[in-house]
């Protein structure tokens, strides 16, 4: 009987414990002693592939090769870790070396990355929903889902299609939707990129990139230039990642399932007809003055209609969702109003975090604030939010 993802998140890595220590020892070495038995060393370049003993801590080292079993039988493809999700997608360009990329606005950092690339071999960037004609053999397609910031989900297998119909190659960056909410291979990406600052780390206190995939090239070629690269973790946060996978669907689980409960509840409140909302009257009317409008994957009701999104994220959606107030200095304050958030960028850790995302979106609508739901209950966090509104639409009110 093949394991469960939540007892190999514990079990995966079972072989590789060369110790009798429960939990992982931490291996802080760079370089690694070669055999003592002169008639047993092999040089580097003729070294077999199965050979897996540690030489150099670039190439690989005991805390990150442990992380990285675990990521395999999670992602269910060959995995490999990177100093953070940027010199992960950075790795895969390199790769790649595609002529174009076809791409949505999304994460702004992966634009950094890309516009360092193009400046060096002229790679083009052209839009997602670019005419499948526009693509041609070796592209990438890079489809983000869910999307940042606004938590909505996006067709895999759509993307898959229009990709391959035309030689291209579908890169799914699914930092917002970690194992346990969805398994972009299933739906036909042929690269999965993580940062694993997110959703895998979860405590916000690792940086973390990660690539999968089950094109044994593409993984070899990877993993060799990952070497000249240099973009490797650190053995800490090899020893931080096997920690925090153990608790990931615990983690990813109950933060989507309490996101969404909070989306709901901010949802029916929005909806003026709904009578058999989650929100009370008196509640309604409070998130109504503050609030102008929610996003998140949850709400795709002609998605989930035509069953697609089901499919793609049978167990509930992204934890990260955006809501809208009803004014620029509305979104300016509510975070510091807020108890039980933190008012920072980054998302997916264990503690809530709210951002009102023009602090490092440019772009971002003035209005526009990014909540990453943690593991506290539900309903605490219901109630910082609601005294949250109150709080600043008090502060309209004096100001008038
Ligand atoms: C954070 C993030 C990245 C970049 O990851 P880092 O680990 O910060 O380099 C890429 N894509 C998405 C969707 C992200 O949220």
């Amino acid at each position: 009987m093949p394991l469960h993802p939540e007892t190999l998140a514990l079990h995966a890595d079972n072989e590789l414990d060369v110790t009798n220590d429960v939990a992982p020892p931490l291996h802080p070495s760079s370089t690694f002693r070669f055999p003592s038995d002169p008639d047993q060393l092999v040089p580097l370049r003729l070294r077999s592939a199965e050979d897996k003993s540690h030489v150099y801590s670039r190439l690989s080292n005991p805390n990150t090769t442990r992380f990285e079993a675990v990521l395999t039988s999670l992602l269910k493809a060959p995995s490999l870790t990177y100093t953070s999700g940027l010199s992960a997608l950075l790795g895969i360009l390199v790769c790649l070396k595609p002529r174009q990329i076809s791409i949505a606005k999304g994460y702004p950092g992966c634009h950094g990355t890309i516009a360092l690339v193009s400046g060096l071999n002229g790679m083009k960037k052209i839009p997602l929903d670019c005419a499948t004609e526009d693509l041609g053999a070796g592209d990438v397609v890079f489809l983000e889902t869910p999307v940042n910031p606004t938590g909505v989900a996006l067709n895999i297998q759509e993307y898959a299609e229009k990709a391959h119909s035309r030689g291209a190659i579908l890169v799914v960056d699914a930092t917002f939707g970690p194992p346990g909410l969805q398994d972009p291979f299933k739906h036909g990406a042929d690269i999965v990129l993580h940062s694993g600052t997110k959703y895998l780390g979860g405590h916000s206190d690792m940086l973390c990139g990660v690539v999968a995939t089950n094109n044994q090239e593409w993984f070899a070629q990877l993993k060799k230039e990952r070497f000249f690269l240099g973009g490797v973790m650190g053995s800490l946060e090899g020893w931080l990642g096997v920690r925090s996978m153990r608790t990931l669907h615990l983690r990813v689980l109950r933060q989507s399932e309490s996101a969404t409960k909070i989306v709901q509840w901010l949802n029916s409140a929005l909806q003026l007809h709904d009578t058999n909302g989650v929100s009370t009257k008196a509640e309604s009317q409070i998130i109504k003055a503050a609030l102008s409008s929610v996003t998140h994957a949850s709400l795709q009701t002609a998605d989930l209609e035509q069953g697609w999104l089901q499919a793609q994220m049978p167990n509930g959606f992204g934890p990260v969702f955006s809501i809208c107030m009803k004014s620029r200095n509305m979104a300016n304050k509510l975070p510091s109003k807020l108890k039980l958030f933190a008012h920072c960028t980054s998302l997916g850790g264990v503690e809530s975090m709210i951002e009102w995302r023009t602090m490092t979106d440019p772009d971002a609508d003035p209005t526009l604030l990014r909540v990453s739901i943690g593991v506290e209950n539900w309903e605490d966090l219901k109630s910082d939010i609601l005294q949250a509104f109150e709080a600043v639409l008090e502060d309209e009110k004096v100001a008038q």
